[in-house]
């Protein structure tokens, strides 16, 4: 409007309406309550829909409301859910304390599963919960066949597409049905705004939108502007996410002191096929194992001195954590060892390699 580069930010509860008329009719206009969007949250929700190949989207405040959300549209008492092993752990957190108590039974299937899925699905199984690669030990997975499966048996299909972001996989073409991002990840991209989104196709957009309104939560304004801000970077950004970790991953790959590096990319790691096949791109997230105890991991984690130590990942700037599986009952790491998981930033990657050689050094220390 006007000109400007960037749409205005909408701060509403209220919108004022013509007449009692124009009340009546409201189902026809496009804003009527803060709460059911503005101006400024559909700017966002068309560009994640647009680069989904989406019907719609929606909005949340975390990308972990952008999980729970979509579960409780489609699921009810008597249920039964399907989710993958290697999920993000709060969604099996979701899954054992909400849904379980709502009455739905949940099962956890093998990342590798493919169209094996459909000797799991029962008469009621109404949710299938992918995600691609797999939290913290990077398993992929055939998206079609298990989508393709799980259809058939009249499920509802859902990916958490956070590590590729829409611009190195989109979900929707592969067969799913709800593609799930966290944008305090790549979208954001700085480290400073939570957000979710679910981008759906038509078939199931509707159930998603009311529940959205029912349980009451949209984004606010000023946040929607900065994962707005944030998106408008996000492919240069990822260009050099991708490359520093690639470099890293395979940096890290040649050193005897690691055991394993799980990045999708190389060409050596032991889902690179299913990867290569449906993903144009990977990002800045992998993880490698350190062997011995885990007081060999707190030793080198301890010692860096950029890559910081902190959850999320998506920013600038470099983190490790060590990663927890305790919860696995399938997709279980190495019984010798520890994953350290790498979110390699924007920083220069000679002196992210300075600074692993100093957890390096660290271990050597140990003995
Ligand atoms: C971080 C993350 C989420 C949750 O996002 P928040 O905005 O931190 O709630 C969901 N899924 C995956 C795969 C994530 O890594």
């Amino acid at each position: 409007m006007h000109g400007f580069v960037n749409p205005p930010v909408v701060h509403a509860s209220t919108v004022l309406f013509e007449s009692t008329d124009a009340m009546k009719k409201r189902k026809s206009l496009p804003y009527t309550y803060g709460l059911r969007g503005t101006p400024t949250t559909k700017v966002l929700e068309d560009a994640l829909s647009e680069l989904e190949g989406a019907h719609d989207t929606i909005l949340v405040p975390s990308g972990l409301a952008a999980i729970s959300i979509p579960l409780l549209a489609f699921l009810g008492a008597g249920d039964h859910c399907l989710i993958v092993d290697s999920v993000y752990s709060p969604t099996r957190q979701f899954a054992h304390g909400t849904l379980e108590r709502m009455g739905v039974t949940v099962e956890y299937f093998d990342p590798h599963v493919g169209a094996g899925i459909a000797d799991l699905m029962k008469p009621n199984t109404k949710v299938v919960f992918l995600e691609a690669p797999g939290s913290n030990t990077f398993e992929m997975m055939d998206v079609r066949a298990v989508c393709d499966a799980a259809h058939a048996g009249g499920a509802v299909t859902m990916l958490d597409n956070t590590w590729a972001t829409p611009l190195f996989f989109r979900p929707l073409d592969h067969g799913v049905d709800l593609s799930i991002h966290a944008l305090t990840k790549y979208p954001g991209g700085h480290s400073d705004v939570m957000m979710g989104s679910v981008s759906a196709n038509e078939a199931t957009f509707g159930q998603l939108r009311e529940t959205q309104l029912q349980i009451g939560v949209n984004a606010a304004p000023d946040d929607t502007y900065l994962v707005l801000r944030g998106l408008k970077t996000m492919g240069v950004r990822l260009e050099r996410h991708q490359a520093s970790a690639l470099e890293l991953a395979s940096w890290l790959e040649a050193r005897d002191d690691v055991a394993e590096v799980r990045h999708p990319a190389l060409a050596s790691f032991f889902d690179h096929e299913l990867y290569a096949r449906q993903f144009s791109g990977s990002s800045g997230l992998f993880s490698f194992l350190l062997s011995g105890g885990f007081e060999r991991a707190a030793a080198f984690l301890d010692a860096l001195e950029i890559i910081g130590l902190g959850y999320s990942w998506g920013g600038h700037e470099s983190l490790a954590v060590a990663a927890d599986l305790s919860d696995r009952t399938i997709a279980k790491g190495p019984a010798d060892g520890t994953f350290i998981r790498l979110q390699v930033g924007l920083e220069d990657v000679a002196d992210l390699k300075a600074d692993l050689e100093r957890g390096f050094a660290a271990l050597s220390q140990l003995g």
